[in-house]
């Protein structure tokens, strides 16, 4: 049985703009790093969001699966403010109560015995990357260590991380990037055991292989059991360090806590970020103690760990345990997957496959027509719905992990409709 709270009601917003968001004043004086739809959003309640104009949204993207409680849960509210009137940030010259409650929390939760804290998902792969390359100089005794990533991967936009993406489409202009990244395709095993072979030549050697559970951004492609449990033999066989992604996936969205869960193997270091906080900025590198090779002055973050993101999210972590929101996101995902299945099936000269685990889903078109992933999205906004592409071909959905059935009802009605008008 579930228990989730209702979020509160919004209040009826006095700011509420009759005439549509100045979209030409904000392009003059923010950098134009992102093509955003036209669409100002000012507040939010639960799975719902309202734009300037005080039209109401279902939002299937919860700030890119980020959002697991929802917008304005009492439980996000009540661990802000407590934590705002108490302490918000000192410095990692002290001990911070808050940052040793939750890395123990994560610990007790997970397959790791130490955590970093940072503030986004690249940094935490920053940090792994930066972990498993001292690890490689001091205990492998390697000189050039190679990072193994796959194609259509995502793991940041830092220039390490944009490196470790394989997607050159996020690289270009870029270059040089760093060194010390290598690319394989995802889910093929040969392909990683002729790497290794291959990149074992003078002082180049493969340390380690970087790669997500489930491929987000790369279009909602889940890891393959058996590959993984191979990653995990050669690595073991090497003794070179298997570090997960779990960016995305990770922190109850794939309906369990932890990506890796659904693979039945356990990552020597994994990074979390975005739904960590439930939508506070924060970031995690957490390792095994074999692979903790860390001095002190070897890395840090001024902000990584304050007290204010780190009781937020023990709020957020606590919050997803207490209420038993992972069998939620069990169920919502599977009503989410057979609707979504169904309407495939109506119109199977559109949609190629739907796939996923929990609450992050994808929805593949033909590659050969020309509808693309971003016309279905606009199509659903001007109905009412909020998705994300992952990819040219891949239509997402993330929804905040308390979403009810309702919901997903809703959203599968109005995606059908989106779908009916944009192939009319
Ligand atoms: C979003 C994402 C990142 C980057 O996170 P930021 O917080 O934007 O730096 C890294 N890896 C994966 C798998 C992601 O989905």
């Amino acid at each position: 049985m579930q228990t989730l709270k209702p979020a509160a009601i919004p209040p009826q917003s006095d700011s509420v703009q009759s005439t549509p968001f100045d979209t030409d004043s904000f392009n003059q004086v923010v950098m134009s790093t992102y093509a955003r739809f036209p669409l100002a959003l000012e507040k939010g309640a639960g799975c719902r969001v309202w734009d300037t104009q005080g039209r109401e949204y279902l939002d299937f993207v919860a700030g890119i699966a980020t959002c697991t409680l929802g917008h304005a849960h009492p439980v996000l509210i009540e661990a802000v403010t407590k934590q705002i009137q108490k302490l918000h940030h000192v410095s990692n010259l002290y001990y911070i109560p808050e940052q040793g409650e939750l890395a123990k929390w994560i610990v007790e939760h997970s397959c790791s015995d130490r955590v970093f804290f940072c503030n986004s998902g690249a940094e935490a792969n920053e940090a792994a990357i930066k972990l498993a390359r001292k690890y490689a100089h001091t205990v492998l005794q390697i000189d050039k260590p190679i990072i193994l990533t796959a194609h259509a991967s995502f793991h940041g936009r830092t220039l390490a991380t944009v490196t470790a993406t394989g997607q050159p489409k996020y690289q270009k202009y870029f270059d040089p990037l760093v060194p010390g990244f290598h690319y394989v395709p995802y889910n093929d095993i040969a392909a990683i055991e002729a790497a290794i072979s291959e990149l074992d030549e003078g002082d180049y050697r493969v340390a380690a292989i970087l790669i997500e559970p489930l491929q987000g951004e790369g279009g909602v492609r889940p890891g393959d059991v058996a590959y993984f449990q191979k990653l995990r033999k050669i690595c073991d066989e090497i003794g070179i360090l298997l570090i997960f992604d779990e960016v995305q996936v990770g922190m109850g969205r794939s309906g369990k806590l932890w990506g890796y869960e659904h693979l039945g193997v356990e990552p020597d270091i994994f990074t979390s970020a975005k739904a960590l906080g439930g939508g506070i900025p924060i970031g995690a590198m957490m390792s095994k103690s074999f692979c903790d090779v860390f001095q002190p002055g070897e890395h840090a973050s001024t902000f990584g760990g304050n007290p204010f993101a780190c009781g937020v999210a023990l709020s957020v972590c606590q919050t997803l345990e207490r209420e038993n929101i992972l069998q939620n996101v069990q169920d919502r995902g599977e009503q989410l997957r057979d609707g979504l299945r169904a309407i495939a099936a109506k119109y199977p000269h559109i949609i190629t496959e739907v796939r996923g685990w929990g609450l992050i889903n994808g929805m593949e078109l033909q590659a050969s027509i020309q509808l693309t992933a971003a016309d279905i999205v606009k199509a659903a906004m001007d109905e009412g719905l909020l998705l994300v592409p992952a990819g040219p071909k891949v239509i997402r959905f993330v929804p905040p992990l308390i979403v009810t059935e309702k919901e997903v009802e809703t959203a599968l009605q109005t995606l059908e409709k989106a779908i009916a008008t944009v192939t009319a």
